[in-house]
């Protein structure tokens, strides 16, 4: 498309008179505002993110608050409703309420990246191989019901395998059954790798390629694969296919469950093997020009991360998009609403332009028996920045370490999706967030956390 002035948002919606029927006008004017960025007229691309909605068939309002869920494990889940109790994963209410906001969304989505667990969280033997493969079926089948002409790029999670976490490095019941389930959405040599490994590559519109990896197979709990250097061979078949992107001058957007890097609400500790995490980082490195951008799952919070390059500069955008799920155990202090997002992209270059995120208030929901999903906030507007292409996140990053950062309150309310704005992260807690945030390998993570308080660490290398 070529170069328009900025048009007025009366002359935009003349040539999409369609956005004016469905989304809510607030809606329409942040999409015109994204789509008119920098005097183009160039709609930019978008995508829904939707990760870890743990159906939980089991889920039902009983008198005995312990009987709700089997994901409750026995505790009382007291604040029970129809949509769902945060000590219990998704009833499958909430997850059609969630499919079913999307889709009476405008402007819809160019395609749908779902990063995966469908089963609950619940004991081994209340589970097995044909039970995970019914729950991620399911869930295969309630996206297509919704999205029936959406392409789908879906993802293997630690949950999406019995024992849970144990995924081998070589072909197995469920990366067959998965394959054939995903078999409407991906084509044949995606089909194939996936069969094989649980990963796949696949072009989601001309000059942007989604590269699927299957980051279970670097997680710390699984044993089958603890001594591997390259379990099923992936290290080596994503260098290849990066490299193939690179030489056919595609731009690629790298989807996992298990996120690379330092979790955020923890010291030290990398989501997958610190050995496989060094070796991930490597490789995003080396090819940082040709991705442009990361979106993981897993944590069930929101966050952000940037990767820096040897000389700190900042050269990828990485998201960790929150869980439809709400549960949490009882010991952990807090919580995450339900939630999805849209990510919106530059349609020529394939940079991260924004996110509006989505949420549920689940407590308002219960109480009205209504699930009013809303808008929770728009990254860009929130944080005043300019895009989310990796010097903004940088920005970002760094403008959290003045002792009065208030933008740092608001980060960490949507890390727990707005679930109680009283829970406050301060010193060590906001140090780990701050250090998982800019440094994803094991020499800035240590030298991050070495500077012990905000101002005088050194969170550049
Ligand atoms: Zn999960």
């Amino acid at each position: 498309m070529g170069r328009f002035p900025l048009l007025s948002l009366g002359g935009f919606l003349l040539m999409y008179p369609a956005l004016l029927v469905a989304a809510p006008a607030e809606d329409v004017r942040l999409f015109v505002r994204d789509a008119t960025r920098n005097g183009h007229l160039q709609l930019p691309g978008r995508f829904w993110h939707i990760t870890d909605l743990h159906l939980d068939a089991s889920y039902h309002l009983a008198d005995d608050p312990t009987k709700v869920c089997l994901s409750s494990k026995g505790a009382p889940a007291a604040n029970a409703g129809p949509y769902g109790d945060f000590l219990c994963d998704s009833p499958y209410s909430l997850i059609q309420s969630a499919f079913n906001h999307m889709n009476h969304m405008t402007p819809q989505a160019d395609f749908i990246i779902w990063t995966g667990d469908s089963p609950p969280h619940v004991p081994a033997f209340e589970l097995s191989t044909d039970l995970v493969i019914q729950a991620i079926g399911n869930m295969s089948e309630t996206i297509r019901g919704h999205f029936p002409t959406l392409p789908v790029f879906p993802a293997l999670g630690n949950h999406d395998y019995w024992p849970q976490d144990q995924m081998p490095g070589s072909a197995n019941a469920i990366y067959q059954a998965v394959a054939k389930l995903w078999a409407p959405w991906l084509q044949d040599e995606a089909l194939r790798t996936l069969g094989e490994g649980g990963f796949y590559s696949q072009l989601a519109r001309p000059g942007l390629r989604v590269i699927c990896l299957n980051t279970i197979l670097y997680y710390g709990p699984d044993k089958a694969t603890a001594n591997d250097t390259d379990p099923a061979g992936q290290f080596l078949w994503l260098q290849g296919t990066l490299e193939r992107a690179a030489q056919n001058l595609e731009k690629v957007f790298i989807i996992a469950h298990v996120p690379v890097g330092y979790l955020p609400f923890t010291r030290d500790v990398t989501a997958i093997r610190k050995r496989h995490n060094e070796r991930l980082v490597y490789i995003f490195r080396k090819y940082s020009h040709v991705i442009t951008g990361h979106f993981y799952g897993h944590t069930h919070r929101d966050s952000v991360m940037v990767l820096l390059d040897e000389e700190g500069k900042p050269v990828n955008s990485i998201f960790v998009s929150p869980a439809v799920t709400p549960i949490k155990s009882v010991s952990e202090p807090y919580s995450n609403n339900p939630a999805f997002r849209m990510a919106f992209y530059d349609a020529k270059d394939f940079s991260l332009l924004d996110i509006w995120q989505y949420y549920l208030n689940l407590t308002e929901a219960n109480e009205r028996r209504r699930a009013d999903w809303r808008r929770e906030y728009v990254m860009s507007e929130a944080f005043g920045l300019e895009d989310l292409r990796p010097q903004s996140l940088l920005q970002l990053a760094l403008s959290f370490r003045l002792p009065q950062a208030t933008s740092f309150d608001k980060y960490f309310s949507h890390f727990m999706v707005s679930y109680d704005e009283r829970i406050r992260c301060r010193d060590a807690c906001k140090l780990n967030q701050v250090c998982a945030m800019l440094h994803l390998d094991d020499r800035g993570y240590s030298k991050c956390l070495r500077g012990r308080s905000l101002q005088d660490s050194n969170v550049l290398l």
